[in-house]
């Protein structure tokens, strides 16, 4: 399987917190009430259009986070071409 990537749009971000709930390890809300991807080291990323590597054993839980996302906001990428894998630009 292929390593993927996420990151999430916090300006459609509704705040509903679903990604949360399926993936706290990957997902977490800041101060503003919106979703943030996690590093590795539990910091939350900040900066616009950040991205984290998917956890292995959480592919189908953010696969299914960016399906649901009632913002549709969360970006599922292949790491090693780009290609959205779940998300708004996924077929
Ligand atoms: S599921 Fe989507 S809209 Fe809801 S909190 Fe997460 S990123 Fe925001």
């Amino acid at each position: 399987m292929s390593a993927l990537e996420v990151w999430v749009d916090q300006d459609l971000c509704t705040g509903d917190g679903l990604c949360v709930q399926y993936a706290p390890e990957v997902f977490e809300f800041d101060v503003d009430g919106l979703a943030y991807v996690k590093g590795p080291d539990g910091e939350l990323l900040l900066a616009p259009g950040s991205r984290v590597d998917v956890p292995e054993h959480l592919r189908l839980e953010v696969i299914d986070a960016a399906k649901e996302c009632p913002g549709d906001c969360i970006h599922v990428h292949r790491a090693a071409d780009d290609v959205p894998v779940a998300g708004p630009n996924a077929d």
